[in-house]
C-alpha cells in the first residue's frame, strides 16, 4: 500500500478537535518521509530512541519540535537535553533528576509527562499511581528548577479488546483529573493510531500517531 503523508495528516486533522496536539510518530522513518510531513505544515513529531532523534534534529528544520516519546536510558539523556521539546515517558526519580541536570547545563526547562502503567502487558513501562502520587509529592521534585511536569502518558495494552483499551483510558483520565488542579497539568498524551479514537473519548490532549500517517514500520 502506497502511503500519501500529506493528505493522511490533513485527514487526520480534520478528525481531531483543534485542542488535541498530534505528534506525528516518524520513528524508524527516513527524512525525505518527515519532510513530506513538514511541507504539509506540520511541525511536531515523535521518536522513541534519543541518537535517531538528535540525528533527524541535526539534519531537519530547526523550527520541528521533538517530543521523545520511548523508554530513556539515563545516560543518553545529554543528547537531547539542548532540544527536546517534550519527554512523554518520564517513570523514574532518578530519570527526571538526570534530566534537570542536562537541562541545566543548556539552561532550559524540559517539559515532562509521567507515564503511568495502565496495561496489562509487563513489558510495558510506567509508574503505578500510588508511585506518580509520591513522586510528585516530594519536596526533592518539587526543588527542581529545570524539568516541569506538564501531565501524564499512558500505553493501553495491545489488544483487539476494545472494551479493555476503553476501561484502561477511562482509568488513566480519571486519575489525570485528580490530578489536574493540584499540579497544574495541562497535558494527558494518550492515544495512537489504533485507539485514539477511544483516547479522544476520554479526554486525551495529545495523540501519538505513527502508523496511520506513514504507514507500517519493518
Ligand atoms: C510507536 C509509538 C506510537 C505510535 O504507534 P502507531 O501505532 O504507529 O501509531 C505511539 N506511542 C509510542 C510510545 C510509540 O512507541
Amino acid at each position: 500500500m502506497s502511503f500519501n503523508v500529506s493528505e493522511n495528516i490533513a485527514d487526520l486533522k480534520a478528525t481531531l478537535p483543534k485542542s488535541v496536539t498530534l505528534v506525528a510518530v516518524s520513528k524508524t522513518k527516513p527524512e525525505s518521509i518527515i519532510m513530506e510531513a513538514y511541507e504539509a505544515g506540520h511541525r511536531i513529531f515523535g521518536e522513541n530512541k534519543i541518537q535517531e532523534m538528535q540525528a533527524k534534529y541535526e539534519a531537519l528544520p530547526k523550527d520541528i519540535e521533538w517530543h521523545m516519546i520511548g523508554h530513556i536510558q539515563r545516560n543518553k539523556v545529554k543528547y537531547m537535553a539542548s532540544f527536546v521539546s517534550l519527554v512523554h515517558a518520564v517513570d523514574s526519580l532518578r530519570l527526571l533528576k538526570e534530566i534537570n541536570k542536562e537541562a541545566a547545563k543548556h539552561d532550559r526547562v524540559i517539559k515532562c509527562l509521567l507515564q503511568i502503567k495502565i496495561a496489562e502487558e509487563d513489558s510495558k513501562f510506567g509508574l503505578s499511581e500510588p508511585d506518580a502520587e509520591a513522586l510528585l509529592a516530594s519536596e526533592e521534585v518539587q526543588m527542581l528548577q529545570n524539568v516541569k511536569i506538564i501531565g501524564l502518558m499512558g500505553m493501553a495494552t495491545f489488544t483487539s479488546d476494545m472494551a479493555q483499551i476503553d476501561s484502561e483510558f477511562k482509568q488513566l483520565a480519571g486519575f489525570y483529573e485528580k490530578l489536574q488542579s493540584a499540579y497544574n497539568f495541562s497535558e494527558l498524551s494518550m492515544g495512537m493510531s489504533g485507539d485514539y479514537e477511544i483516547a479522544l473519548k476520554h479526554g486525551s490532549t495529545m495523540v501519538r500517531v505513527g502508523s496511520a500517517i506513514f504507514g507500517e514500520r519493518n
